[in-house]
């Protein structure tokens, strides 16, 4: 593998052109046998997969830095796959489409690899895998993949245009012409656009005649409109375990008040499910029926306070903001002096409590992009086009999606292991 700058890895001739140095004697211009855009997760893979091939291999990426993303996620300790990984925890058009690549490629094949370069890694929650030390352990692997397979990595590189030529593809870059047998795109979605995401992979879908679908932010914070968002800001760092709902999806697991809104792993994985003026349920309680508690407990104990009840149950900063919203200026008082309907009010608002958002905090802090490039026109197989098999595309630029907990990562490296070995 070669990291280095275009003076290094190449010379050039009185037109421009530039060239791998080994190919100086023989080929007059910059041939490999493919040629991957985007050296983040499934790029690398891919690359790395197609090397060990015995492909003549590319990676190129406009970047300063390969695997951008795996260094930020899982808060810099990459939660790398989910154990539990099935094609159901992934959104698409085609629920079909996932399937071939991730039976072949499975969360065990990943973990043994990280296991081979002695990373060690942690389960922070049930299947989620974790390195234990830092998401810079899976880029490291995966760079020495691509090293061992002989891969030729290129960062800084600007993509002018991709072109067919004849039976294989034509690059125009900023470091000059590519010809290339296959080319393969893992570009990625659009969030984060600071960490040099871009609707690349998009333009060159539609340029070959592909259809995109929509896409949206998704595994995104809610932010919230008045007095919501005051209210919650004054909670902000609270966090405690909820259900919620939406469109007939319910996740279970903690929730955060944050300054704009709501976060938390719950509210991510719902933000996959909501559309701009829903409605989402949650469920403060979902252990209890809470107008059957609150009952029992007016019974068993008529002189507690329901301020006390509702602090044996919440964080105390979350107790006490309860009770201002909802008793207004009343003092709280002991259960016995609360009528059925008041205690159902309570129930409802605990067990079934109906919050709108205004909206996500959009790409700036969205981990996936939901849609992208159709897949109707894409083999299963191999992830090229039907209609172009030089041109393929895998990753996350795809209309493939996982839900939080590491399937976002396991449907790049099976989509990157699938295609790379076919290349
Ligand atoms: C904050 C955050 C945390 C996350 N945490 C997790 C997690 O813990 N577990 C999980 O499973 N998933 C996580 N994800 C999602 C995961 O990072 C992505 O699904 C995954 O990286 C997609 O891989 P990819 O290779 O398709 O795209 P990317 O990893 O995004 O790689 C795309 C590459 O293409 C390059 N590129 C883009 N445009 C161009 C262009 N025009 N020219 C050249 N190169 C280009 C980019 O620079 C980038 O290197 C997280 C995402 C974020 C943003």
């Amino acid at each position: 593998m070669y990291i280095k700058t275009p003076q290094a890895l190449c010379a050039g001739d009185s037109a421009g052109n530039w060239y791998p140095r080994r190919f100086i004697h023989g080929v007059p211009k910059m041939t490999f046998d493919v040629v991957v855009i985007g050296a983040g997760a499934a790029g690398l893979m891919c690359a790395a997969q197609a090397g060990y091939a015995g492909r003549r291999v590319l990676l190129l990426d406009h970047a300063n830095k390969a695997g951008k993303k795996i260094l930020m996620s899982g808060g810099g300790r990459c939660n790398f796959t989910n154990l539990a990984t099935t094609p159901q925890h992934f959104y698409s058009e085609n629920p079909y489409f996932s399937i071939s690549a991730l039976k072949r490629y499975r969360p065990e094949h990943f973990v043994e690899l990280i296991e081979r370069h002695g990373v060690e890694y942690v389960e922070k929650a049930p299947g989620q895998l974790f390195c234990a030390s830092s998401a810079k352990d899976v880029v490291r692997v995966l760079l020495t993949e691509c090293e061992w397979a002989g891969v030729e990595v290129r960062l800084k590189t600007q993509i002018e245009s991709v072109e067919r030529q004849g039976e294989g593809m034509r690059l125009m870059t900023s470091a000059g012409r590519i010809d290339a047998g296959v080319v393969v795109i893992a570009s990625g979605g659009l969030s984060i656009p600071t960490m040099g995401a871009t609707g690349f992979g998009y333009e060159i879908a539609r340029q070959f005649g592909l259809d995109v679908l929509p896409t949206r932010p998704a595994l995104v914070p809610f932010t919230l409109s008045e007095p919501w968002k005051s209210r919650f800001a004054e909670l902000s760092g609270v966090s405690l375990e909820v259900s919620v709902s939406c469109r007939e999806k319910q996740f279970r697991e903690p929730m955060l008040f944050t300054h704009r809104g709501v976060s938390g792993p719950v509210m991510l994985q719902i933000s996959s499910i909501w559309q701009p003026g829903d409605t989402l349920m949650l469920n403060l309680l979902p252990d209890e029926d809470v107008a059957t508690t609150l009952r029992e407990a007016r019974d068993t104990t008529p002189k507690r306070q329901l301020s006390t009840w509702l602090g044996e149950r919440f964080p105390k900063r979350l107790a006490q903001a309860l009770m201002a919203w909802y008793a207004s200026a009343q003092e709280s008082r002991p259960l016995a002096q609360y009528s059925n309907v008041e205690l159902d009010s309570w129930a409802a608002r605990l067990n079934a409590w109906a919050l709108k958002p205004s909206g996500t905090e959009g790409w700036r802090t969205a981990e996936v992009t939901l849609g992208g490039v159709d897949t109707a026109a894409i083999s299963s197989k191999d992830f090229s086009v039907k209609a172009l098999p030089q041109l393929r595309f895998i990753g996350e630029v795809l209309d493939v999606t996982g839900e939080l907990g590491g399937f976002n990562f396991q449907w790049a490296w099976a989509s990157g292991v699938a295609c790379g070995q076919a290349c």
